[in-house]
């Protein structure tokens, strides 16, 4: 489309063609979870069981669906981090594993902040079916409000 002078335009729509299909979004989402984990292999404090209040960031592209005008619902975000609330996170084959029947997740490699922020990305990825267009930018987990961690895989997403 060439864009001419005011003059030339007769209605918006020929200044801004608009269709949902060629609507491409970035949403964020932020959530606030309480999580307990210890590092198993590690020599230090944080080999003990511990909780963090983490901050959770969340940003999603794509294209709005036609049917409600969403990219993906605030709500299903929220509740795909907040799965995680007052969990305990475990590396698979810690001994605490078989110790503790409380809520737990288990992860395969070190439930650190940096895996947190891959297995967050992984599970926002269902989304997907939702909407075929939508594409995980990046995860951000904050350990404390002075250390973050975060997931990208399109290199681009590290200056959102
Ligand atoms: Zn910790």
């Amino acid at each position: 489309m060439q864009l001419v002078g005011r003059g030339n335009v007769d209605k918006i729509e020929d200044f801004i063609p608009y269709e949902y299909k060629d609507s491409h979004m970035l949403i964020y989402k932020e959530v606030d979870i309480n999580v307990a984990h210890r590092i198993l292999d590690y020599n230090g404090e944080c080999e003990n069981v511990h909780g963090h209040a983490m901050k959770v960031q969340v940003w999603l592209s794509g294209e709005i669906m036609e049917k409600g005008g969403l990219l993906a619902d605030f709500k299903d975000v929220k509740d795909i981090v907040e799965d995680l609330d007052h969990s305990i996170v475990l590396k698979r084959g810690d001994p605490l594993v078989d110790c503790i029947d409380t809520k737990k997740v288990l992860m395969d490699g070190e439930p650190t902040c940096e895996n947190l922020s891959k297995l967050i990305y992984k599970r926002l990825d269902g989304l997907k079916e939702q909407n075929p267009s939508l594409n995980v930018e990046k995860v951000r987990v904050w350990e404390n409000p002075r250390s973050y961690a975060e997931f990208y895989e399109d290199e681009n997403a590290k200056y959102l």
